[in-house]
């Protein structure tokens, strides 16, 4: 019985916070917001926001933008948002040769341990441009491809108001929204966005989250 109480009280103890970062996707509303191209100079205002609305997004980001700002890459993990492979140089990866995409992928994931101490798991390819090859060298690089199910084209969007229509307008459960921590409207406008989504019942999660333990896995490809 003491033992019993004991053991109960200490996975009380355990699973608050856990809780609190575990939400449920089979059972509620999820969506995912994922940030790609950063980390740049408006992300600590992003993240600010986020931490504010109780958010948690996924950052693709690119290895040379980590080495540039790798305070700020720290700041994106401590705040338990997920990350991701976006390359080093943005490239454009199916015109290159394999050791030049492999070089890509995995000087990045170097990188991004070094400064966060977390080994990414997903990438995300450049541009989206990928095949079979290109997935194929993310397998051998223990990555999965993430891709996105909407794309807001923020980044020529470059207006508040159409982002924010953009965004609301796209959003539906279990769905993976892209955009860009490197947009200063997208970071603006970010507040007004999670307050309508948050009142439509969105439960604003990383990628790994919105998956429920069914990936991601190495060399697969999602969404
Ligand atoms: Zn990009």
């Amino acid at each position: 019985m003491v033992i019993h109480a004991l053991l109960a009280a200490s996975l009380a103890f355990t699973a608050l916070p856990a809780q609190a970062a575990a939400v449920d996707c089979a059972r509620v509303k999820c969506l995912a917001l994922t940030f790609d191209d950063g980390p740049g100079k408006y992300t600590p205002a992003l993240l600010k926001t986020l931490s504010k609305a109780g958010a948690k997004a996924t950052f693709f980001l690119v290895g040379k933008r980590v080495e540039e700002r790798p305070e700020v890459a720290r700041q994106i993990v401590a705040r338990g948002h997920a990350i991701g492979n976006h390359t080093y140089s943005h490239a454009s990866l199916p015109a290159h040769s394999d050791n030049e995409i492999l070089d890509e992928l995995k000087v990045t994931q170097e990188v991004i341990e070094d400064v966060t101490g977390r080994r990414p798991t997903m990438f995300r390819p450049p541009y989206g441009h990928t095949d079979e090859r290109v997935l194929a060298l993310a397998g051998q690089t223990e990555l999965a491809q993430i891709l996105w199910t909407h794309t807001t084209l923020d980044w020529s969007l470059r207006d508040t108001k159409k982002i924010k229509a953009t965004v609301l307008k796209q959003a539906k459960r279990d769905g993976v929204i892209l955009m860009h921590d490197v947009v200063p409207q997208t970071v603006q406008v970010m507040p007004e966005i999670l307050k309508e989504l948050k009142k439509r019942g969105y439960h604003l999660v990383t990628v790994p989250a919105l998956l429920r333990g069914k990936g991601p896995t190495p060399g697969e490809s999602y969404f």
